[in-house]
């Protein structure tokens, strides 16, 4: 800190928070290309956009944008609880999943204490409780990037305040099964509520063989599940994300945490039209799951380790520094995630897009990667 600040009093947690890469600016990306055409491969968007539907409403509200949204986004909230087929009351609408995630820490956590999550994470599983001043214990994926649900089962059993895990994972893109859920599941003491982020649940393979929120309240385990309509909906830029919670108590607690006016009015109308035409999610993501598999192999056919993903992203070992690999892939004009986080550093996160993009990013990695072996 510089001098200046010395007089600066402020909420200690935030003095040591990790950065959250949150991606590029046009501009800081243009200048690291040199100006070429840029392939946006870091953020897990959906290249085919939301239903026209979901466009026709934000067109159709901008006349209407001096007043103010829904509070609690009603007309929304009872659409997803019509398609979930729960309780209004379970549900709450946030500014993007990543509200949720800050709300949930806010209404149950406090400086000591803990809560677990996974190694590799999902940055903002990590920031938000730090932010609270809670303790993060992360438990490693296997070595083959696999839930380690045994570890994982031990320190749920030691009973943290909340547990933070996202499935189909990012940035690993596996999943959980049915079997591991319940045993999660079956490990969840009194007093810890099990938050599971499925921002990408329309991409499982399984996305219809069961709920995992069906299988909690059969488990009687206070539990949230997070959905976004910034992955398989296609409306990253619109800022909207809903929970599904156990019972009425956990969403009310998490709906005290937001801000009064959490999600703008395009958001909440565009939401509901994207929900009420599944046929062009779907679509879209069925190209994007093929897309993913073709990828896959591509990689593979190089030599590079890729994790199991069921999710529109691939993580894989570069087999050196990721950083310097994602530097010369900027300069080819494409952009992906390197992971930062001890351990996995030599790992690149890709988002799936067009078939297009997919052959971009392979061409610029030949360029400036040979994969040693
Ligand atoms: C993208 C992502 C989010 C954030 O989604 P928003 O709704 O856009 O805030 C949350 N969790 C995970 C695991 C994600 O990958």
């Amino acid at each position: 800190m510089s001098s200046s600040h010395a007089r600066l009093r402020f909420n200690p947690h935030f003095a040591s928070l990790p950065h959250y890469n949150a991606g590029m600016s046009d501009a800081e990306a243009g200048r690291a290309s040199a100006g070429r055409g840029l392939v946006r491969l870091a953020s897990n968007e959906n290249p085919y956009g939301p239903s026209p539907a979901a466009i026709a409403e934000v067109a159709a509200m901008a006349a209407a944008v001096w007043r103010y949204p829904e509070g609690k986004a009603d007309a929304l909230r009872a659409a997803i609880a019509a398609h979930a087929g729960l309780a209004i009351d379970r549900v709450v609408a946030g500014n993007g999943s990543e509200a949720l995630i800050a709300a949930l820490s806010r209404a149950f956590l406090e400086p000591g204490a803990e809560v677990v999550t996974v190694a590799p994470s999902f940055g903002l599983h990590e920031i938000e409780p730090l932010a609270q001043g809670a303790r993060v214990v992360k438990v490693a994926m296997t070595p083959a990037l696999e839930f380690d649900v045994a570890a994982l089962r031990d320190a749920i059993a030691a009973g943290p305040r909340l547990v933070f895990l996202s499935s189909p994972s990012n940035p690993v893109g596996s999943t959980l099964s049915r079997e591991d859920l319940a045993r999660l599941l079956a490990a969840v003491p009194r007093g810890t509520v099990f938050v599971l982020d499925e921002a990408y649940a329309e991409f499982r393979r399984d996305a219809d063989a069961f709920d995992p929120l069906a299988l909690a309240l059969a488990a009687e385990v206070d539990f949230v599940t997070l959905r976004t309509f910034s992955k398989a909906y296609g409306l990253a830029g619109l800022r909207i994300g809903y929970a599904l919670a156990s019972s009425a108590q956990v969403a009310a607690l998490m709906q005290a945490a937001l801000t009064p006016f959490n999600v703008n009015a395009a958001a909440q109308r565009a939401a509901v039209a994207a929900l009420a035409d599944e046929p062009f999610m779907r679509a879209t993501v069925a190209t994007i799951a093929a897309e993913r598999d073709r990828l896959a192999a591509a990689l593979v056919a190089r030599g590079y380790a890729v994790a199991r993903s069921e999710a529109n992203f691939l993580f894989f070992d570069a087999r050196r520094e990721a950083d310097g690999i994602a530097a010369a892939l900027l300069r080819e004009g494409v952009i992906v995630k390197p992971w930062t986080e001890a351990g996995y550093t030599r790992f690149v996160r890709v988002t799936v897009g067009r078939p297009e993009h997919s052959e971009a990013f392979l061409a610029a990695l030949d360029r400036v990667a040979r994969p040693a072996g």
